[in-house]
């Protein structure tokens, strides 16, 4: 049994540095990892496979018959399916930006979300965790980096997945999916009033997840 703990919530744009993070330190509490920007990518996929377009209103149905579920290690899976090679493309990305801004898709995996999580212990990372899927969650980190720090990192990133994108690109695409994540009109991207503000730019990985763990164990006191 997951031993019991607090909610942690971790916001931000993206390759702010949210899943390295939210991984290390749900590692380090023996807590649980939620990454629900992944639920939003087998969506994506979901809707790919399927030839689903938002118009044609499928994919509701599709969803309800989804089975979106987490393994131990935090791996993605879809209908018993570990999608997470899948899913790791800067087209499925940009996908699951734009279905991300419909109504029936934020209120199905919100739902989700809650019931995975509501007996704590969990470290969710997201878009909306602070604002909207917990807003009481004990801790709300909302973590931001330079812009052409966060390309370097996601470039570096894709190149380890074998795949070269230029910077320039890489900067456009990361721009793109920023501004429709914040001007979205459902659960834009945005820190919660009572969250904490991490900078991540020039932090390494080990300050930057022990700045949450020390911040976990003070209101875990
Ligand atoms: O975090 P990740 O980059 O995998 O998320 C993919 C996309 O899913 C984001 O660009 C965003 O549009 C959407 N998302 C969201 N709310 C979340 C997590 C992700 O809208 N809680």
């Amino acid at each position: 049994m997951r031993p019991k703990g607090i909610i942690i919530a971790i916001d931000g744009p993206t390759a702010s540095g949210k899943s390295t993070t939210a991984k290390l330190v749900a590692n380090a509490l023996g807590y649980l990892h939620l990454n629900t920007g992944a639920m939003y990518r087998a969506v994506a996929l979901l809707a790919d496979k399927e030839g689903v377009t938002e118009a044609d209103g499928r994919l509701s149905d599709l969803l309800k018959q989804a089975e979106i579920t987490f393994e131990a290690t935090g791996a993605v899976c879809l209908n018993g399916r570990n999608i997470s090679a899948d899913i790791d493309s800067l087209e499925i990305a940009l996908r699951a930006s734009e279905l991300s801004t419909i109504g029936f898709v934020r209120e199905h995996l919100v739902e989700r979300q809650r019931k995975i999580a509501r007996d704590g212990g969990v470290v969710l990372e997201g878009r909306d965790i602070g604002t909207v899927v917990f807003p009481d969650a004990e801790l709300k980190i909302f973590l931001v980096a330079d812009p052409a720090a966060r390309a370097v990192r996601r470039q570096h990133e894709m190149e380890e997945h074998g795949r070269h994108i230029a910077i320039e690109e890489m900067k456009a695409q990361l721009a793109e999916r920023d501004k429709r994540d914040r001007e979205r009109k459902l659960s834009p991207l945005k820190k919660a009033d009572d969250a904490i503000e991490i900078d991540t730019t020039s932090l390494s990985i080990e300050e930057q997840v022990q700045k949450v763990i020390d911040l976990a164990r003070s209101v875990s006191k």
